[in-house]
């Protein structure tokens, strides 16, 4: 049934010259005449025409059209007329997206600290968000509560991309080996206060990398979960007989809790039979959550497929971006979501668990989806047709004959990513000498100075 909805996106019918070539109203408003009144102001700032729309909470996979105003999602219906919106763009043979969510980022970087996540093996976001589609990241425990404020100050707020954080249990975070496995610094209250303290911003708590026998990083995580009201993200480390896979799934975590790097087959993921841990599939019941979390060590064909062929898919895909797995077998979450494609997921569900799904694991309800009143957050996402090849984390290739290629982002409203220049007017169309071509209202990139 996919090859038949990309067999209709086949790329030569999608080229940026033949979307250049096709009638894009341009709707720009006049400059009102000296002594005018202004002409009244359309009701839509930017007006997305035309695409696929996949939007997995409203249950909507179908061509329509998308308006924006004031950085909300406006209205969606089968026909917007173009003249109502300040700029709207021909996205035919596209879809559009929620922005794309990214639980799993390490992005506390630029403290000069070596071999840490809360420092040199971070990334800062902006530079691998956007232009893959993603409006939104969760950092995945880089910081715990000593530090928190320090990340908060350096990179979530002077970031475009949308940061959420994951708390991590250890109070110094993701500081390295001797500050991760430091019992002692696994500290209920002040994890509980600090995520008290920024509601909305840490989005859940972390446990990860621990190396020792206990279970003290989980059930503390768990209990500073419980008391703020957050979900725990467990990274479970380092593979000990004392504190089994099946224990963590079917006792330890709550419902709404997710495991991560599901498919690395670490932890006894997969059982030595071959099939999927039943284990995980009990978790499942419980309503633990599942994420891919690939990584730079976390994902593998000879894991994923076969439980992919099982059933046993994810319930949300995220890459755990660091510097160990920007340029390996994961790049970027645009490549993670094709492997699940390759795999024969749907493009519906793949969305899904890049949009809606991570948006619900971390209630976040104004995200994902493009309801109206939603934060218009949108992705442009085009289906390439050709022969490609996916690697694991081991460097094993998969070959593929599909892969996203992200054409626009917007984010709150306004296009801060296009690929191929699909919301820009063609420069021979320009007056002689042209300045910043765009319009604040929609545009996040070139906007033109406002004349008063
Ligand atoms: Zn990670």
């Amino acid at each position: 049934m996919i090859w038949s909805v990309w067999s209709r996106l086949a790329l030569v019918a999608l080229t940026p010259a033949m979307l250049s070539l096709s009638a894009v109203p341009t709707g720009q408003t006049p400059a009102p005449a000296a002594g005018q009144a202004p002409a009244a102001s359309p009701p839509y700032d930017l007006l997305l025409r035309g695409a696929h729309v996949i939007d997995a909470r409203n249950k909507i996979s179908a061509v329509r059209d998308v308006a924006i105003a004031g950085g909300r999602i406006a209205a969606v219906a089968a026909k917007i007329n173009p003249a109502d919106a300040v700029k709207a763009v021909d996205l035919s043979g596209l879809y559009v997206t929620p922005g794309l969510i990214d639980i799993h980022a390490h992005t506390y970087t630029g403290t000069g600290e070596r071999r840490s996540y809360a420092g040199d093996n971070s990334v800062y976001p902006d530079g691998f968000t956007f232009r893959t589609g993603v409006t939104t990241v969760a950092d995945a425990g880089c910081a715990g509560w000593r530090n928190f404020e320090d990340f908060k100050d350096r990179i979530i707020d002077r970031s475009k991309t949308r940061i959420l954080a994951f708390l991590n249990i250890v109070g110094n975070g993701m500081r390295g080996g001797n500050y991760e496995q430091d019992l002692a610094d696994m500290e209920v209250a002040p994890a509980v206060e600090m995520a008290r303290k920024h509601p909305g911003l840490i989005v859940g708590i972390k446990t990860a990398h621990f190396a020792g026998p206990e279970w003290t990083p989980v059930e503390h995580a768990v209990e500073a979960g419980t008391l703020a009201g957050l979900p725990v993200m467990v990274d479970f480390g380092a593979n000990r007989p004392e504190r089994p896979l099946s224990e963590l799934v079917t006792k330890k975590l709550r419902p709404g809790d997710i495991y991560t790097h599901v498919y690395s087959g670490l932890r006894g993921e997969q059982d030595p039979s071959g099939h999927v841990n039943p284990a995980l599939l009990e978790g499942r019941k419980r309503g633990v959550i599942f994420d891919v979390g690939h990584g730079g060590g976390s994902f593998l064909w000879r894991i994923a497929a076969p439980a992919m062929k099982e059933g046993f898919v994810p319930d949300s895909i995220s890459t755990d971006l660091h510097i160990g797995s920007m340029n390996s077998g994961m790049k970027d979450m645009l490549n993670v979501m094709d492997k699940f494609l390759a795999m024969g997921m749907t493009i519906d569900d793949v969305i899904a668990r890049a949009t809606w799904n991570p948006a619900r694991e971390i209630k976040q309800d104004a995200l994902g989806h493009l309801s109206v009143g939603a934060i218009a957050d949108v992705t442009v996402l085009r289906v390439e047709r050709g022969h490609f090849g996916l690697t694991d984390h081991n460097g094993a290739r998969m070959d593929a004959t599909a892969r996203l290629v992200c054409e626009l982002t917007v984010k709150d409203g306004k296009v801060v990513y296009d690929l191929n220049g699909i919301s820009r007017p063609a420069w021979q169309t320009l007056p002689a000498g042209y300045g910043p071509t765009g319009d604040a209202r929609w545009d996040g990139l070139n906007p033109a100075p406002i004349r008063r």
